[in-house]
């Protein structure tokens, strides 16, 4: 049975009735750009094949009824009740969308609701974004409310903070709600300019592998928000409104003006890690070419296209080390996955996400593909840890109504 079948199936044994509509949203895997979002930095996520469906009704009594596929909690609200603290559980979130469009001005009322989803949970491949702009597209269309796409993603992102409570910064919800098929999201988190880079690894003989450690350490939360607040700091002491004010040809300077230590590595990570998106973008644009037009020294030779692509390994296995060593993120077990691989012959390997568990994201020749996932599963096991899964990230559609 197809995704969208499912959707509406789902939705028919809950509710007895047919959806209005069903509208999707897909998780995330950034490519290179971590911790940067909060800093007004660069990012550059792909939208995945798996995503979350929002079968949809319009209520007009005020009552928004949720129910999910992966959840046994069902919850009924009164959505001129709704306020933080109001839902809980999984609720919480689509909750936040339709209690996020009524603060800002947006005339909403009940929905009956039904999710489904094939995005990993907490994973670190944001599926409580696919959950929100799903949320958000069905009742942009619902309601009429004429959102665009980085509008969709701010209300996101402000339902997550406010209501859900988690600071987050914009590009989980950008990635789902603006990626297109075939391509990274090149996003500047300050002003949400944006940009399609082609990203075509499979015409290059390259593969993304996403390896989903499956753990998730306790102190996520806490890091994160102990980790933003070093940023900030660092960034007030040196007079910049974001760490992404701070040029890299400027970096060694403005850390002697810091007390060394935390807020050194902090600013370190920051805005090298500003520096290798751009790197990366660079490598990406250089490689939406012929593969090899003029023979050997064409651009398809050792300087050209695929060889562009394939220089993008060192600079993700250069993010993990800037995350594990001064960011202070990584984990044993995102740490393994990166050494493991590029022991069995991968291009390079970084850990994508918040961190302290979740996934790496491994680019590899397609053929040692098999071989890599092999090294890492045994690697684990060496560890008496459980086998991590892994899939190959296909750069897909962004949020999209399927009926
Ligand atoms: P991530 O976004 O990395 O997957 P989070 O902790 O931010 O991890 O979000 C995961 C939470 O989002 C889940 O615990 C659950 O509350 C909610 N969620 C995501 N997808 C679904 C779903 N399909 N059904 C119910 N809840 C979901
Ligand atoms: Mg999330």
């Amino acid at each position: 049975m197809s995704h969208l079948d499912s959707a509406v199936k789902g939705f028919r044994s809950r509710y007895g009735a047919d959806p209005d509509g069903v509208w999707q949203a897909p998780g995330r895997v950034n490519l290179i750009g971590e911790h940067t979002d909060y800093n007004d930095g660069f990012v550059l996520p792909l939208a995945l094949p798996q995503a979350t469906r929002v079968a949809a009704v319009r209520r007009d009594d005020g009552l928004l009824r949720l129910h999910s596929a992966q959840a046994a909690q069902v919850t009924e609200v009164e959505v001129a009740r709704l306020g933080p603290g109001a839902v809980g559980g999984w609720a919480v979130y689509p909750a936040a969308v339709v209690w996020a469009l009524g603060r800002a001005g947006h005339r909403v009322g009940g929905a009956d609701l039904y999710v489904d989803s094939d995005v990993p949970v907490g994973a670190g491949l944001s599926s409580s974004a696919a959950l929100e702009c799903a949320v958000g597209l069905a009742y942009d269309d619902l309601y009429g409310l004429g959102l665009d796409r980085p509008g969709l993603a701010l209300l996101a992102q402000r339902a997550e903070n406010d209501f859900a409570g988690v600071p987050c910064g914009v590009m989980d919800q950008m990635a789902s709600s603006c990626c297109t098929e075939g391509a990274a999201l090149f996003l500047d988190t300050r002003d949400l300019s944006a940009r399609q880079v082609p990203l075509d690894l499979a015409a290059r003989g390259l593969v993304l592998l996403v390896v989903d450690t499956q753990v998730k350490h306790e102190l996520a939360d806490g890091a994160y928000a102990q980790r933003r607040a070093g940023c900030e700091r660092a960034a007030r002491l040196l007079g910049l409104a974001a760490l992404r004010d701070l040029p890299y040809a400027e970096l060694e300077a403005a850390l002697e003006q810091l007390p060394a230590g935390e807020l050194r590595s902090l600013t370190r990570h920051v805005v090298t890690e500003d520096a290798r998106v751009e790197r990366v973008v660079a490598l990406l644009d250089g490689a939406d070419g012929p593969e090899s037009p003029g023979g050997p020294d064409g651009p398809g030779g050792p300087g050209g296209a695929a060889a562009g692509l394939r220089a993008v390994g060192p600079i993700l296995t250069e993010g993990h080390a800037s995350l594990r060593d001064d960011f202070a993120v990584s984990c044993a077990e995102t740490d393994l996955v990166v050494a493991a691989a590029n022991a069995a012959g991968a291009l390079g390997a970084r850990m994508t996400g918040g961190g302290f568990g979740g996934s790496v994201v491994v680019l590899a020749e397609e053929g040692a593909a098999d071989g890599i996932a092999d090294a890492v599963a045994d690697a684990f096991a060496a560890e008496g840890w459980k086998s991590p899964r892994s899939f190959a990230a296909v750069p897909s559609a962004g949020a999209r109504r399927l009926l």
